[in-house]
């Protein structure tokens, strides 16, 4: 069965006393499965919301619309017994902080053992020996010790391996996993990568991965989506986004890498109750023109990647020197 996530017009606004926040504002996406599909992009610029609302983890206050589906199933609009259904056995979440992810006073091996109580029905004893079984897979020297430990006594890459064992414990189709290598050292970082690439290739899971971490996107990902300001400005294969980007944003984002120019990108994100007319990028652009501040530029197709910006069109690509 086709189990890829087709995102229509999706608008997440949040009423706030500041005004209306538009953390995303019009996205249409297809992510097909089978891929590891990475939303880059600054802080601020939708893509934690884009990914909570397909699991429709969304605050009191959002103003929801479009539509999320996956399986024949609108997500944006299932009541929550439904989506309780879908969240962990067939999409899952890895959030952000393993400290409020984790309930602190049970045990990790509890909390695993409680996924495949609720949701599989299995024994108490199976529980047990299906946790450790999974655990395994997660590079720790004793999957006994950290079955048997609270969450506060592992060290952060610990703690986050701990989480993406149990983010992936019913073994879902889908991961969204939101910022896996936040505050981790290389060391760690690179052990995470790792345990996603098994997930994909040795389990089959398909991923969306949201993060700042070009590096792992770029070693990780087959497809980047590029977001700024609530938008998506350009998707691609991670070879074509890393190595030929289009954008103007993308262009600066990768050349803030230390691997690459480390030249930051100039100005700072708009505020989101605030946006700028036209191209919502044009105030840090340095190839704004006229029509970039009045009209918002549409998404064209270039060479097999897609991309939001006027110097491109979809007839002669490339349209003016970039
Ligand atoms: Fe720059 Fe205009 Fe392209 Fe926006 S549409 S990125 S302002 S050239």
């Amino acid at each position: 069965m086709n189990t890829d996530i087709e995102i229509k017009d999706l608008m997440i606004h949040f009423y706030t006393k500041e005004g209306m926040v538009k953390a995303v504002d019009g996205v249409d996406l297809l992510l097909e499965s089978g891929k590891i599909i990475g939303i880059v992009g600054e802080t601020g610029s939708g893509k934690s919301v884009l990914g909570l609302s397909i699991l429709n983890i969304l605050a009191d206050n959002a103003k929801k619309s479009g539509s999320i589906l996956y399986r024949g199933k609108d997500l944006l609009s299932l009541d929550n017994e439904n989506i309780r259904e879908i969240r962990g056995r067939e999409i899952s979440l890895i959030p952000q902080n393993p400290s409020t992810a984790f309930n602190p006073i049970l045990k990790i091996g509890t909390q695993i053992n409680e996924l495949y109580y609720y949701h599989e029905k299995e024994t108490r004893r199976s529980c047990k020996i299906r946790s450790l079984d999974h655990l395994k897979k997660f590079f720790f020297n004793s999957e006994e010790r950290i079955y048997n430990s609270y969450n506060f006594q592992l060290s952060g890459g610990m703690s986050q391996r701990a989480l993406t064992a149990m983010g992936s414990a019913l073994n879902p189709q889908w991961i969204i996993a939101d910022e896996p290598t936040k505050g981790l050292d290389a060391v760690i970082r690179k052990q995470v990568y790792q345990v996603f690439k098994d997930l994909k290739e040795e389990q089959g899971v398909s991923m969306l991965l949201i993060t700042h971490d070009l590096m792992l996107a770029s070693r990780l990902c087959d497809e980047i989506i590029v977001m700024y300001a609530g938008k998506i400005l350009e998707k691609g294969t991670s070879d074509k986004v890393f190595n030929n980007p289009m954008h103007p944003y993308t262009q600066g984002l990768i050349d803030a890498q230390p691997s690459k120019k480390l030249v930051p990108l100039e100005g700072i994100a708009p505020s989101l109750t605030n946006l700028p007319t036209g191209c919502r990028f044009h105030p840090r652009c340095k190839y704004a023109k006229e029509v970039c501040r009045f009209e918002e530029p549409q998404i064209y197709t270039v060479k097999g990647s897609k991309v939001r910006c006027y110097l491109y069109d979809k007839d002669s690509g490339l349209k003016e020197g970039i």
